[in-house]
C-alpha cells in the first residue's frame, strides 16, 4: 500500500512548468514581432519609416529574446518536472520579457498601441508564475524604461513611436502594415492570455480537489478520516428514515497496542495501522466507508446491512488480521516477527440517531474487550 504519510500533501506545478508556462505566453508574441519587422523592412511602405535604425534595433531585440526563450524551453523541457527553486532563471525570464515589451512598446508608442494589454497580461502572469523578486524587478524595469522613453520624447532626442514616424495613416487612411501589425499583436497577446487563464484555472480547480481529498483523508492509512466519517453518519441516517433499510455501525480496535509500540517500535506499530487501513479498504464495498477513528481505533459504516451481514465482515476482517504477520523493528532476516488481534462492537441501526449508534457500538467494543478481545460482538438496536 502507498505511503501516504510520506506523500507531499499537494501535487503542484514545478518552478520550472511555470518557466516553461512564462515563455509560452510570451514566445508567440516575440516571434510574430520578429516576423513584423522583418516584414517591414522588406515593405513598399517602409519608406514612411522615417527610421529604419528603430525597426532594426527592433529586429535584433525581438530575434534575441525569441531565440534565448527556445533556447531555455530546449534545456527546461526534460527538467520539467523538477521540483528545485530557479530563481536566477524567473530573474532571467523577467528581464529579458519586460526588456521585449518595453522595446516594442518604445518603437510603437506606449499609449497608442496595443503593448499596453500584452504589458498587463504579463504582469498577471507573472504574479501568478513567478517568485516576487522577478516580478518587481521586471516592473521596475518597465517602469524605467518607459520614463527614459518618455524624458527623451519630450526632450526632443526621439520621436514619440520612432517606427511609426510620421504617423499610422497617410490622409486618413490608416496604413495597412500598421493595422495588420495591430490585429496580429492584439491576437498574439489575447492568445496568450487566454491559453494561460485557462491553465490558471485548472490548476487552481486540480489544487481544490486534492484539498477537498485531503480535508476528508486519514494521513497514514489512507481511509476516511473521523469528520468525514461523521458526516456520512448523518447522510447515512437520513436516508435510513427515509427508505427504512437499517444500516450497521463498527468500531474496531487493536488489541494491547500499547504494547505492540512498546514491544516492536512505533514505526512496526505504524505498520500495523497502515496494513489494517488495506484490509479495511479492500474489505468495503463501494457504498461503505472505512475510517480511522484515531489512534489505533477504527470505524466502519455499512448502509443497508443488517447485523448477520456485518458479523460475516467484521469476522473476515478479524481472521484476515490474525493471519498476518509483521516484521519487528529493526535490520536482518532472522528480526522477530508478531502478530495482532483486533477486537469489533457494532450495532444494527434501526431508529437511533448516528451518535446513539456510536455510543451502542462503543459498548459493545467494551464487551468486546471484556470478552477476552480478538472477537466481534453486535447487537440489533431496535
Ligand atoms: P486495548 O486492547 O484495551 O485496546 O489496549 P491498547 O493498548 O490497544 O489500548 P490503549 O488505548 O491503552 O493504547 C493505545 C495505543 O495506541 C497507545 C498509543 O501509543 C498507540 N497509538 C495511537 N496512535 C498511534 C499511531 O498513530 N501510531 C502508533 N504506532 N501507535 C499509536
Ligand atoms: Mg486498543
Ligand atoms: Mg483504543
Amino acid at each position: 500500500m502507498k505511503d501516504t504519510s510520506l506523500a507531499p500533501p499537494l501535487r503542484g506545478t514545478t518552478p520550472a512548468q511555470h518557466c516553461l508556462m512564462i515563455i509560452a505566453t510570451g514566445l508567440p508574441i516575440f516571434a510574430l514581432q520578429w516576423l513584423t519587422f522583418h516584414r517591414l523592412l522588406a515593405h513598399p511602405d517602409a519608406a514612411v519609416v522615417t527610421w529604419p535604425a528603430a525597426v532594426r534595433l527592433g529586429l535584433v531585440v525581438m530575434a534575441v529574446t525569441t531565440l534565448i526563450d527556445i533556447a531555455i524551453v530546449l534545456w527546461l523541457w526534460p527538467r520539467r518536472q523538477r521540483p528545485a527553486a530557479l530563481p536566477r532563471l524567473e530573474m532571467l525570464l523577467a528581464v529579458l520579457h519586460t526588456g521585449g515589451l518595453v522595446t516594442i512598446g518604445i518603437l510603437f508608442g506606449p499609449y497608442t498601441s496595443p503593448v499596453n494589454m500584452a504589458a498587463v497580461i504579463s504582469l498577471i502572469v507573472g504574479l501568478a508564475l513567478l517568485g516576487r523578486r522577478a516580478v518587481v524587478t521586471g516592473f521596475l524595469l518597465s517602469v524605467a524604461g518607459l520614463a527614459i522613453c518618455q524624458g527623451l520624447v519630450m526632450a526632443g532626442v526621439l520621436p514619440y513611436s520612432p517606427v511609426l514616424v510620421p504617423g499610422t495613416f497617410i490622409r486618413d487612411v490608416p496604413l495597412a502594415w500598421w493595422m495588420n501589425w495591430r490585429d496580429l499583436m492584439f491576437a498574439a497577446a489575447l492568445l496568450s492570455g487566454v491559453v494561460f487563464m485557462g491553465w490558471l484555472f485548472a490548476r487552481i480547480d486540480r489544487q481544490r480537489q486534492e484539498l477537498e481529498e485531503l480535508s476528508r483523508t486519514d494521513g497514514l492509512t489512507g481511509l476516511a478520516n473521523r469528520r468525514h466519517f461523521m458526516e456520512r453518519l448523518e447522510v447515512e441516517t437520513f436516508r435510513r428514515d427515509r427508505y427504512q433499510r437499517p444500516f450497521c455501525v463498527v468500531l474496531c480496535d487493536a488489541d494491547h497496542f500499547k504494547k505492540v509500540n512498546d514491544t516492536w517500535g512505533h514505526h512496526a506499530g505504524d505498520k500495523v495501522l497502515r496494513k489494517i487501513g488495506e484490509i479495511l479498504s479492500n474489505l468495503r464495498r463501494p457504498p461503505d466507508v472505512a475510517a480511522r477513528f484515531g489512534g489505533e481505533e477504527f470505524a466502519l459504516l455499512l448502509p443497508e446491512t443488517n447485523a448477520e451481514q456485518a458479523q460475516a465482515i467484521c469476522e473476515r476482517l478479524r481472521a484476515m488480521l490474525e493471519a498476518e504477520e509483521f516484521d519487528s523493528d529493526g535490520r536482518g532476516e532472522d528480526r522477530p516477527r508478531f502478530r495482532v488481534t483486533i477486537s469489533m462492537g457494532g450495532v444494527e441501526c434501526r431508529r437511533a440517531t448516528g451518535e446513539d449508534a456510536l455510543k451502542a457500538a462503543d459498548q459493545n467494543l467494551y464487551a468486546a474487550k471484556a470478552g477476552g478481545r480478538n472477537r466481534v460482538v453486535l447487537s440489533v438496536e431496535a
